[in-house]
């Protein structure tokens, strides 16, 4: 019987998402030991010395026997070394971390797979299906991080109250795991400054309960739909304090009008009294075209920090959309493939971790300076796409012995791989 360290095999599967081989399976071809370097490289790295490759049911099997309580906490470990080596603190705004929620359907079945599916009807037919609501830490450089996750199941719709609208059931299951998601996030992040980033969907009581009751700081979209009474008193609001404008002019021509109230009076239904400030941002495109935004948010608001609270705040939601799932679904991370129908929940840690690891190397500043070096602006413009950066770190993997200073870890202590954009 051959025993293998739990170090080489988390590499190992860790491999299966830095190299985007797209399903388990492909490990044991592209990963294969005869005639490569894989063995070598990753016993070095893992700092193990196995004689043979594993095979990826010896991946599934050490999944089962752990516990993804350590997957998550090696993600924690991680992140806190970020944020300990200041490595993130150029994204941080009025000294928080931007921390998005967002929920996402992921796994989608044609049967029941699980006792925790959830289930969707679409006419005749019903899906099955697993929801994750997930935290991701706006890092600089454009960096997502992902720093806690809550999985969604039926339990949570089985407590939804009977009769509830399918909207409502939503919301209340989107708003109990927000809950348990934080409780765990306090835990493991204790000190860190918090700014929840959120849909309409959590500017309600429960969301404002949930942000005071962690200790966080919140910018939620405004829907008027969601509070049209509050909304009301807003536009009223807005009328008696005119000089609070401010109007911005972006580099593409796009001209912003920034209007604000402090200290708007909100009774939820559970009469629970808030104050907050309230955002309005209607903008004009160069084609004549107008949209409006806005927000309601507990970070300070003012003539001087209005524009970057909507803008940093505010409009980065769209990237926990962007660069958080779509990545994952589209990039060859495969977020949306059942790796595992047993540790689905394990693939989704390993996944987050990899991605992780992923954007240090895509945004950091070590392949950006090789570009450079090369005429080029960006790591991504070097390699043509980050699908050809996956097929060179396989190439790299498996036929060229890595030089034995990359292991040098006193070597590697000047080394900083710097996210800033600038
Ligand atoms: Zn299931």
């Amino acid at each position: 019987m051959v025993v293998y360290h739990k170090r080489f095999l988390l590499w190992w599967g860790l491999g299966l998402f830095l190299c985007k081989l797209g399903s388990r399976r492909q490990l044991d071809y592209q990963f294969a030991s005869d005639g490569t370097e894989v063995l070598e490289n990753l016993n070095r790295l893992a700092g193990t010395a196995q004689v043979s490759s594993p095979v990826n049911q010896t991946l599934e099997y050490f999944l089962k026997k752990i516990d993804t309580g350590s997957l998550a906490s090696l993600r924690q470990k991680m992140v806190q070394r970020l944020i300990r080596m200041k490595a993130l603190d150029p994204a941080r705004l009025q000294g928080r971390f931007l921390v998005l929620i967002d929920g996402s359907g992921y796994l989608v079945f044609g049967q029941r797979h699980c006792d925790a599916c959830l289930t969707q009807r679409h006419g005749e037919t019903t899906v099955y299906m697993h929801q994750v609501l997930e935290a991701k830490l706006l890092g600089p450089g454009e960096t997502v991080i992902s720093i806690a996750t809550e999985f969604i199941d039926n339990h949570d719709v089985q407590a939804a109250s009977k009769g509830a609208s399918q909207e409502q059931v939503k919301q209340d299951c989107e708003l109990k795991a927000l809950r348990r998601l934080l409780a765990r996030l306090r835990a493991e992040f204790p000190q860190v400054r918090i700014c929840l980033g959120g849909d309409g969907l959590h500017a309600c009581g429960e969301g404002f309960q949930i942000a005071k009751d962690y200790k966080c700081d919140f910018i939620y979209t405004f829907q008027p739909g969601r509070l049209p009474a509050l909304w009301q008193e807003f536009q009223g609001l807005l009328r008696l304090c005119p000089e609070q404008q401010v109007v911005w002019m972006t580099p593409q021509g796009v001209r912003q009008v920034y209007r604000w109230v402090n200290g708007l009076r909100y009774t939820d239904s559970d009469g629970r009294d808030w104050s907050f400030h309230a955002i309005l941002c209607t903008e004009t495109k160069p084609d004549g075209s107008v949209s409006e935004w806005s927000w309601v948010t507990s970070l300070d608001v003012s003539h001087q920090t209005v524009v970057e609270v909507a803008t940093r705040g505010g409009r980065a939601r769209w990237r926990i959309e962007n660069e958080g799932f779509n990545t994952q679904k589209n990039s060859g991370l495969n977020l949306e493939h059942a790796y595992s129908h047993r540790c689905w929940a394990s693939y989704y840690y390993l996944l987050q971790i990899a991605h992780l690891l992923l954007q240090l190397v895509e945004k950091g500043s070590l392949l950006l300076h090789l570009a450079q070096e090369q005429g080029q602006r960006s790591a991504l413009e070097l390699y043509g796409s980050l699908k050809n950066m996956a097929q060179r770190l396989l190439d790299s993997l498996r036929y060229r012995h890595w030089p034995d200073e990359v292991f040098d870890r006193a070597g590697a202590v000047p080394i900083q791989i710097r996210l800033d954009s600038s």
